[in-house]
């Protein structure tokens, strides 16, 4: 196990979290996971790993000791009878759908980056679109995890199901985990359709689409009548036989457009707010429609090179469109000037218990500044809205919610706190952070 030694600061992508941990290790075996864990509850400290920061929030930021993830990477086992792959927890997203691809596999379903390390994602409940499990967490088969008291347990169906259960999304809270188990399926092709759309259009077929295509992706450009659906089907194509965008294509769309371009206007838009809302007309008309065919993991994921800050809220899907109607009112009324898209993303329901989906088919609506713009009147402006609504808060995500007010919006927390005393009774594994929404 490395240790840089003391003094290393930890910060998270959007810059919104630090912290100054007192020691820094980079296990590369659940023992060594093992032994800091004690040595941290000997000492009456705490511990924590971090993936690779992209929450938002502090949910991650190490107090005592900080775990790097790097040392925890690859695949350890491909279980082809029963369609799983097991994998180290520290290991990227981008780097097991690489590794899946060359096995003839793929992930079911996933979020917009693969940045992010596979306990970090799954650990806040991360989340793509579409009617096939749009959570990571709901499509883990297994895990291994080492408590807050040191102990090693493994869970699946078979084995201490009750902890796979709830430690699907575990927050950190339950325990450090060392490998992580996935569901797949056999490597699939999808079809990309993107297509410019106004306001009216998009809302009043939304229904249509979500029924038609398996994953719809929608963004509104606030101050403007415009959004860009993008829908995916999935199709017979054999891997190999599909058509990608060309490379200037791909360069100018995802790029120069949704990158280069983009953190420009976004800039100006910081310098210039009052210019935002023609900005946003012209960046909304820039985008055009295209159609490609690609591996799944290259049409789900996207570069994501300027850095924002975001809330999203899980509201139930039946009031969904209501509620982002109801938003889009307010910020109408309001002299905000919003440089980012608002997304619209939808899940079915799942089982598990921390999940912004449980128990209820789900319509994510996200919110997003620049990074150097001042969140807080945008997202304090929408928040009792989409709280009204039923609404729960992603848990990477900013938000003002507490463990008080969050209890009623999950019909389990309460067993999710009884595992946490029961795996982590002395809170080795807490910070301030996991304090606030789930108690001390
Ligand atoms: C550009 C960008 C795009 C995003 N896109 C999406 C999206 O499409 N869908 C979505 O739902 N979210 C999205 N997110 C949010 C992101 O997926 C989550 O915040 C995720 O938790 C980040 O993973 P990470 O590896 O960076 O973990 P971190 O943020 O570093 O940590 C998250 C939590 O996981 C815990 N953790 C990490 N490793 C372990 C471990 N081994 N054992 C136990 N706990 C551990 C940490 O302690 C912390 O509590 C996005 C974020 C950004 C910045």
């Amino acid at each position: 196990m490395t240790s840089p030694g003391p003094g290393a600061r930890w910060r998270n992508w959007s810059a919104l979290a630090e912290s100054t941990p007192r020691q820094v290790l980079t296990p590369a075996t659940t023992g060594e996971v093992v032994d800091a864990v004690r040595r941290a509850r000997e000492s009456g400290t705490t511990v924590k790993m971090t993936g690779t920061g992209h929450s938002f929030t502090p949910i991650g930021a190490p107090e005592h000791t900080w775990l790097r993830p790097d040392a925890l990477t690859g695949i350890v086992e491909v279980d082809r009878s029963a369609m799983t792959v097991t994998a180290r927890a520290g290991t990227r997203l981008h780097d097991l759908n690489l590794a899946l691809e060359r096995l003839g596999l793929s992930l079911h379903n996933m979020g917009d980056i693969a940045e992010q390390t596979l306990a970090g994602a799954v650990s806040t409940g991360t989340h793509g679109t579409g009617g096939v499990a749009a959570g990571l967490s709901a499509q883990l088969a297994g895990m291994e995890l080492v408590t807050g008291t040191g102990e090693v347990v493994r869970a699946s169906a078979t084995e201490n199901a009750d902890v796979l259960d709830v430690a699907r999304v575990g927050l950190g809270a339950l325990g450090v985990l060392t490998t992580l188990t996935f569901r797949v399926e056999p490597l699939f092709v999808l079809e990309a359709h993107e297509e410019p759309m106004t306001w009216d259009r998009a809302l009043a077929t939304y229904d249509e689409m979500v029924a038609t295509a398996h994953h719809v992706d929608m963004y509104w450009f606030p101050h403007t009548d415009r959004a860009l659906v993008k829908q995916n089907l999935r199709t017979d194509l054999d891997p190999g036989e599909q058509q990608p965008p060309g490379r200037l294509a791909a360069w100018w769309e995802d790029e120069l457009l949704s990158n280069r371009v983009f953190g420009a206007v976004v800039a100006l838009g910081n310098r210039r707010p009052e210019a935002v809302p023609a900005i946003n007309r012209v960046a909304a008309r820039a985008l055009s429609e295209r159609r490609y065919t690609d591996l799944a993991h290259r049409v789900f994921v996207s570069p994501r090179r300027v850095v924002f800050r975001e809330m999203e809220y899980a509201v139930p899907r039946d009031a969904g469109l209501d509620v982002l109607r109801e938003c889009r009112r307010i910020i109408d009324a309001s002299d905000w000037r919003i440089g980012f898209p608002v997304e619209v993303r939808h899940a079915p329901a799942d089982d598990v218990p921390l999940s912004t989906a449980h128990g209820r088919d789900t319509l994510y609506l996200a919110f997003h500044t620049a990074r150097d713009a001042d969140h807080t009147a945008y997202f304090a402006g929408l928040e009792p809205v989409l709280r009204e609504a039923g609404g729960r808060p992603h848990w990477g995500k900013l938000h003002s919610r507490t463990a008080a007010d969050l209890a009623p919006s999950y019909a389990r927390f309460g067993d999710v706190l009884a595992m946490r005393d029961r795996l982590d009774p002395d809170r080795v594994l807490t910070n301030g952070h996991l304090r606030r929404v789930l108690g001390d």
